[in-house]
């Protein structure tokens, strides 16, 4: 390797990880989160209406809240999302579920073998990384019109969203291949997300730390996918540029893999430019950073000493 390129990725590595400490010092001050705080007030633990478990703020295997909706938002997504969850995933360290329980209209959960109906191939997407890097594409690849194809069935179908389903594979950093080689998605088109450093506190062994949790790469997808389609809010594309895309440092690494909480965006803002629409959806992931923080120190954290690179 010439020495210049060395010296490039050096400074590269330096200006990821000073980017990286910034970020990590309040990784979530500029997106748009209702306030936490109302969480911490919950105390007592509540009986699942289904499993009758006691549980606090929601059923982690029966995918119910068992908290009054007044304590946290609503989120409507653009199109579904569904979940295929390896079934050795340990169900209470998932954050699969904090999708579930915010936006229960569009995301469903389903442990594997047990698999979503996929009507239509062309419509969906895996967010995961192919093996076969040609067959992987980025979010902003799905926006690109394949010429005459709609000119041909004589129909004009005008949309704004170029897909209706996203597929996610919930499990850790080892458990995703077994999955991933179900034949049901091979013939899915594989999409690939821009860089963004997890916060996830659970350490996996070997994983670096652009290996989102699944709530950060469900959120990030729909960022990214919002953005393309109908562009970005003026006073938040500073935060995207900050924190969810860093990109312009990496490329392609590898993904890897309020005070009135009651909030439901509606249709007319899913329309409007990104201005933090699914933000809400990271609501408990905050709010369990946080208190995970509370009790230990950052720095002492293994999961955020993971390689950057
Ligand atoms: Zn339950």
């Amino acid at each position: 390797m010439a020495e210049s390129t060395v010296q490039h990725s050096t400074d590269k590595l330096l200006e990821l990880k000073e980017k990286q400490k910034i970020i990590d010092e309040n990784p979530f001050c500029n997106l748009k989160i209702n306030d936490t705080r109302e969480l911490k007030l919950v105390e007592s633990r509540r009986k699942c209406d289904l499993c009758q478990k006691s549980r606090k703020f929601f059923c982690y295997t029966c995918y119910q809240p068992v908290l009054s909706c007044r304590y946290y938002p609503r989120v409507k997504l653009p199109i579904k999302i569904d979940i295929i969850k390896h079934p050795r995933e340990i169900p209470g360290k998932s954050t699969a579920i904090h999708a579930a329980i915010i936006a229960p209209a569009d995301v469903k959960i389903y442990i594997y073998p047990d698999f979503p109906e996929i009507p239509n191939k062309e419509e969906t997407v895996l967010v995961f990384p192919s093996k076969d890097n040609a067959k992987n594409i980025s979010v902003k690849d799905l926006f690109v019109r394949k010429e005459g194809k709609n000119d041909a069935l004589g129909e004009k179908t005008e949309t704004v969203w170029p897909i209706k389903r996203a597929i996610f594979i919930d499990s850790t950093w080892h458990q995703t291949k077994s999955i991933y080689k179900d034949q049901r998605l091979r013939e899915l088109r594989c999409v690939i997300l821009k860089s963004r450093i997890s916060q996830f506190w659970r350490h996996q062994k070997d994983s670096p730390r652009w290996y989102l949790a699944t709530i950060e790469s469900i959120h990030q997808f729909l960022v990214e996918l919002h953005t393309c389609a109908l562009g970005v809010d003026e006073d938040y594309g500073e935060t995207i540029k900050k924190y969810l895309d860093l990109n312009d440092i990496i490329k392609n690494t590898c993904y890897t893999d309020s005070t009135h909480q009651y909030s439901v965006i509606n249709g007319e803002e899913l329309m409007q430019r990104y201005n933090g629409q699914y933000d809400n959806l990271l609501y408990f992931f905050k709010y369990m950073f946080e208190h995970i923080h509370s009790i230990y120190n950052h720095n002492e954290l293994k999961a955020y000493k993971r390689p950057l690179i």
